[in-house]
């Protein structure tokens, strides 16, 4: 098939379900070749019935993003099928919340390891690739509204991803000479196993809710009245990784509904 991303290749992280899943469709849909990267081995299922479905070569792997080893394999894996690199969705990401007496150094760690040092050793792999094959390229990273104001109960989650803003900013810069932008993505609330999640804990904390009431409290108080989609989340990326988008770098823009405005 052809689209507009025929020919060229994204890396996707945290593919197996949720967002991730949904940003990979919308680049197989537009004739990418997507390879589709998660700890969950699911993800190769998914990428199989995705390639059918589009007639792209999307492929999945299962592969942890806080492992050096396993990034290494994965980025060797697209640049061995199809030559080239074109764009890294750093998406993958992980919640806990609980009290500050109760959150764990395990926890703490788990979620800096994942949403952190995940997305610099992916944008790392990324950027070699993209240098090497000299064409430049776009690095995009998952932010959260927790990364413009920390929640209550999660200050590793707003730790982990106010540090994502500032490694964008950071490879914004060096990566720039090399024609690679590196951009950031906030979303609000968009439903998925994450939210699901959130809203039964956060929901055990902060009151008395039955399942989906919190969440659709705060689905309440967004200005444009609704919860996000995952192809909200997509159509921003497919922008920021088109030409249109070349002169746009260092930049945590949030799809969220206006739910934060700053
Ligand atoms: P999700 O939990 O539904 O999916 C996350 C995916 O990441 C899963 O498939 C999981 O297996 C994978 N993953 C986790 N650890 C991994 C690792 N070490 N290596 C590789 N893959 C790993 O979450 P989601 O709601 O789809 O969230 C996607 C991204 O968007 C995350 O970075 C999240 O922080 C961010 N985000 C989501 C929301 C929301 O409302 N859902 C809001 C703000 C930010």
């Amino acid at each position: 098939m052809t689209g507009r991303y025929t020919e060229r290749v994204v890396v996707v992280t945290g593919a197996a379900r949720g967002i991730g899943l949904g940003i990979a469709s919308r680049f197989a849909g537009e004739g990418a070749d997507v390879l589709m990267v998660d700890a969950d081995g699911s993800v190769v299922d998914r990428a199989r019935d995705l390639a059918a479905e589009s007639g792209t070569g999307t492929l999945g792997l299962r592969a942890d993003v806080t492992s050096p080893e396993d990034v290494a394999r994965a980025f060797a894996l697209a640049e061995d099928t199809w030559g080239r690199l074109d764009v890294l969705v750093n998406n993958a990401g992980v919640i806990t919340i609980s009290r500050l007496e109760d959150l764990t150094h395990d926890a703490w760690q788990k979620v800096l390891s994942v949403n952190t040092t995940g997305t610099f050793l992916c944008a790392q792999a990324a950027a070699a690739a993209m240098r090497r094959h000299g064409r430049g390229g776009r690095i995009l990273n998952a932010a959260s509204g927790q990364a413009r104001q920390g929640f209550v109960y999660t200050p590793h989650y707003a730790a982990s991803k106010f540090g994502g803003v500032g490694l964008t900013q950071s490879l914004a810069k060096e990566l720039a000479k090399d024609r690679i932008t590196v951009n950031a993505y906030a979303p609000g609330i968009v439903g998925s196993d994450m939210w699901d999640y959130n809203d039964r804990v956060w929901g055990g904390l902060l009151g008395t809710y039955e399942p989906g009431e919190l969440m659709a409290e705060w689905i309440a108080g967004i200005p444009l009245g609704r919860a996000g989609t995952h192809d909200d989340i997509a159509h921003l990326l497919l922008f920021l990784a088109s030409p249109e988008a070349e002169y746009i770098t260092g930049q945590t823009i949030n799809v969220d509904g206006g739910m934060f405005m700053n």
